[in-house]
């Protein structure tokens, strides 16, 4: 789907700046092993996704927040409203200033344990897959932006099921992420 933002993203070979949360850059070679971490992810969130399926309109995107439960285990747990500039029935163009906005002030929020972990968006379908240019948006993010874990998630909420899936800098693995 045709989303081309730039949010949450910096210049290659800027200083960190965004988030003040800039702890590493992740590059392909420190690739996490997903399949050894345990994914949660908050009922309340779900429900709000749910809230935001396109069973009719335009696609909506924005972006998750989560926390770092233990050393194997990261939860999902804050969900933006739409961060949108412009939208189509099949494309989300991120507003980059909401989409920051929100994550800077749950990080303040939440005294600094939630942090930027992935992004959403809706498709017009029942089971959703991904686009190329759905890996390509999240490939681009994560190669761009801050990231404070080594992945970033990719939740598509389609008008029956979602797609969840986890990108850790090589490639993407479906996950079902325990809900809590
Ligand atoms: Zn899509």
């Amino acid at each position: 789907m045709g989303r081309k933002y730039r949010n949450s993203n910096r210049k290659k070979h800027q200083p960190y700046s965004n988030f003040g949360l800039g702890k590493k850059h992740i590059t392909g070679n420190s690739c996490i092993n997903v399949a050894a971490y345990h994914f949660e992810i908050k009922q309340e969130v779900i429900e709000i996704l749910k809230s935001y399926a396109q069973h009719k309109g335009d696609e909506r995107c924005g972006v998750l927040t989560g926390v770092q439960v233990d050393e194997k285990r990261y939860r999902i747990c804050k969900v933006s409203s739409p961060c949108v500039k412009e939208h189509t029935y099949s494309g989300c163009m991120r507003d980059a200033i909401k989409a920051n906005k929100f994550i800077e002030e749950d990080y303040r929020m939440s005294e600094h344990t939630r942090f930027y972990i992935g992004e959403w968006h809706t498709h017009p379908e029942n089971n959703p897959k991904p686009s190329a240019i759905d890996y390509n948006s999240i490939r681009d993010n994560y190669h761009t932006a801050s990231l404070v874990a080594s992945f970033l998630v990719m939740i598509i909420v389609g008008t029956q099921t979602f797609h969840l899936s986890v990108y850790n800098g090589n490639r993407f693995i479906e996950i079902e992420p325990e809900v809590v």
